[in-house]
């Protein structure tokens, strides 16, 4: 008889996602049966558990499992739902082939979440992907979240019942904790929702990433918070850090041991913008010298249903985009960082082996 041991050995948690990976349902499955208990160790795609050193070069903040809400403002701009499906699939086999091969998803409930879509174009398209729990910024309501449940308690329960047991009843889990503070400082809702967020990562070793407000230095503000809670530094990044451009904000951050997410580099573009990309670049450069290049991610936060919209319905997010969409890494922000000299050591450390370390879901803490 084999052991569930030697199984795993064999194998390994790459051959099972593969094996399985043409049933959705078998995916899930292996991924319940055949994962290390609660998945500890490996990184939780929507195909199921994934060893980390299959994740490659991976994108820490996007947005793609909203695209089909976008579809119910122009549901005949794809053709319906097939018609949007085989475009993503498309689009994702072309940024797979510029080398991506994993795309981080942090759009949570509150903000049209279609988590079966997900895993979909995932299966389709042979792109990682990761799905997330947690929230964006508080809505008035939701059909996931009543008001009474947003409590500390009730809400990390909801995220861990996401991480543990799957999404709006599909057994596919999230593998990372989303949570937007708006401003400088959380409003007293945001807080419960960031003290809900690190709760549920003590509890089930899955990272937490934050959407800041860094010109207004908000990771120090949420720092306070997350200390309080007792949450590891390494286990949280700063996301939209390079709207910053102070390197006193970055290096404090990073020397406290936390995560650095660029990822609204492209907006630096615009005219007029404040930091400049060459600024947001230059900076990336200036932390990578200073020692902290383990500490930095770099992404896109594009708005992958925005960019698949026929021209005459793109709306206003398709203007603050990036024209390369998922690929602006690659094809802009790398060549650009090459040139300031940043080795392509330093850049394998930013888009592979720092999202191996964060994604590995760790111990309970
Ligand atoms: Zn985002």
């Amino acid at each position: 008889m084999t052991t569930r041991r030697e199984f795993l050995k064999r194998t390994g948690a790459t051959g099972i996602t593969l094996a399985l990976s043409n049933s959705v349902d078998g995916a899930s499955e292996a991924a319940r049966l055949y994962a290390p208990p609660s998945g500890v160790g490996a990184a939780q795609t929507v195909l199921g558990a994934l060893d980390v050193s299959e994740l490659g070069f991976t994108l820490t903040h996007e947005h793609i499992a909203n695209a089909p809400d976008v579809l119910k403002r122009w549901p005949k701009a794809w053709g319906g739902r097939a018609g949007l499906i085989a475009k993503a699939v498309d689009r994702l086999k072309v940024i797979k082939a510029a080398g991506i091969s994993t795309v981080v998803d942090l759009t949570p409930y509150d903000v049209g979440r279609d988590i079966r879509f997900l895993e979909e174009v995932s299966r389709k398209s042979g792109m990682n992907m990761i799905a997330s729990t947690g929230q964006r910024f508080f809505p008035p309501q939701s059909r996931h979240v009543s008001m009474p449940a947003r409590t500390i308690a009730g809400l990390a329960e909801y995220f861990m019942k996401e991480i543990d047991r799957g999404i709006d009843g599909t057994g596919i889990k999230a593998g990372v904790i989303k949570i937007g503070i708006i401003a400088g400082r959380p409003t007293s809702l945001e807080e419960v929702g960031l003290r809900a967020a690190a709760r549920a990562s003590k509890a089930t070793g899955v990272p937490i990433r934050i959407h800041t407000d860094s010109a207004h230095r908000a990771g120090e503000s949420d720092a306070v918070i997350l200390e309080d809670e007792g949450v590891n530094p390494a286990r949280v990044s700063f996301d939209h850090s390079d709207d910053s451009g102070d390197m006193d904000y970055f290096l404090g951050l990073a020397r406290r041991g936390y995560f650095l997410s660029m990822d609204h580099v492209h907006r630096g573009l615009r005219a007029g913008a404040k930091p400049s990309f060459e600024r947001r670049a230059e900076c990336i450069k200036r932390i990578v010298d200073a020692g902290f290049g383990d500490k930095l991610f770099l992404s896109s936060d594009s708005e992958f249903g925005g960019s698949l919209l026929p021209e005459e319905t793109r709306d206003w997010r398709e203007n603050i985009d990036p024209p390369e969409g998922m690929l602006f890494s690659v094809r802009r922000l790398l060549p650009r960082l090459g040139e300031l000299g940043v080795s392509s050591k330093h850049i394998h450390v930013m888009t592979v082996e720092n999202p191996k370390a964060f994604f590995r879901r760790s111990a309970a803490a």
